[in-house]
């Protein structure tokens, strides 16, 4: 997808082009933001248009690089792999310290794109370091990271670094429709309930179990409104056993309470994110007032991280819904 093509992030695109437009390209750069929010898609738009043979802002789509790069075939594009859960000296070594010696094939520029770069180790960091400090004039860098923290400050001085926030919820949602073939009102269910992350948004979209969950949650979170405590250690005792399931229907009890709450704010049905859950959200916006779902959001934000951190379920559940009938 070409940078004009992109949906979101209109900052940075603006920036990369008016590099390339003012002949000021760095040779570094840093793309930080969740899995799913479009790193790779802005690393390679912004690395096809860096090498097209036309020089614009925009790529020819008709010169060699463009028609290699579509191809992904273009030798001068090279991405960095690692077999580890870590990029380690070794994966740097061989792919970046070796290669970015030797002269583009052809092409303007010899382009590295880094996955995963914050899971590069100190030693990794250093080992490139090398080749970050003195870059051959063709030699471009750009890192995709989820943490950019990790970095060591003598990396990160090096790089522009750029933050991809979320994509504007419609804007997402009219993406979202037209590449996946749904309605635009289901479209807008899963660019909210993705936080306009589009990688998200799609995959949830095909997965099928999502759909039964978010059922199933929005079954139990109005349950537990007028359960009683047998009730409650029946509702755990089947809900404890899959820890990952359980911590995805906290997350879907956690945005219905969310929901419930700008309900109760505002009462505008347009405003929520899963608007199809209406009678679950009025019904537990009749039952608990706004200090209450605050509190709510919070109890589960701190049992979802405590069952992260395997944490006992049942503990940590009969606490959570302790707090969440607390009146
Ligand atoms: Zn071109």
């Amino acid at each position: 997808m070409d940078l004009d093509r992109i949906v979101g992030h209109k900052d940075i695109i603006e920036h990369m082009q008016s590099s390339i437009k003012n002949n000021r390209v760095n040779h570094a750069y840093i793309l930080d933001g969740p899995k799913g929010i479009g790193k790779m898609t802005l690393a390679r738009a912004f690395a096809k248009t860096l090498n097209c043979e036309k020089g614009g802002t925009i790529p020819c789509g008709s010169c060699i690089s463009c028609k290699t790069f579509d191809e992904n075939n273009n030798p001068d594009i090279i991405y960095l792999t690692h077999k580890t859960a870590g990029i380690t000296v070794d994966d740097v070594r061989e792919q970046i310290v070796k290669n970015i010696v030797l002269k583009p094939y052809r092409n303007r520029y010899k382009i590295f794109i880094i996955a995963d770069a914050h899971k590069m180790n100190t030693a990794a960091q250093n080992a490139f370091l090398k080749s970050l400090e003195e870059p051959p004039s063709y030699g471009i860098f750009i890192l995709l990271s989820e943490n950019s923290s990790n970095f060591l400050a003598t990396v990160l001085s090096r790089c522009v670094v750029f933050k991809l926030r979320p994509v504007p919820y419609d804007a997402a949602a009219r993406y979202i429709s037209q590449v996946k073939g749904i309605e635009y009102d289901d479209a807008v269910l899963y660019s909210r309930y993705s936080m306009g992350n589009i990688g998200k948004a799609i995959e949830l979209i095909d997965s099928s179990e999502f759909r039964e969950l978010r059922d199933k949650s929005a079954e139990i979170a109005l349950q537990i409104e007028d359960a009683d405590m047998i009730r409650l250690y029946d509702i755990i005792d089947g809900i404890k056993e899959d820890r990952e399931r359980l911590v995805r229907m906290l997350e879907i009890i956690y945005m219905l309470y969310r929901d419930a709450l700008v309900y109760i704010k505002t009462g505008d049905e347009k405003r929520l994110i899963q608007q199809d859950k209406i009678n679950c959200i009025s019904g537990i916006a009749q039952k608990a007032g706004s200090a209450a779902l605050i509190r709510r959001c919070e109890a589960i934000e701190d049992t979802a991280v405590k069952l992260r951190n395997n944490g006992n379920a049942q503990l940590l559940l009969e606490t959570l819904f302790f707090k969440i009938k607390e009146r």
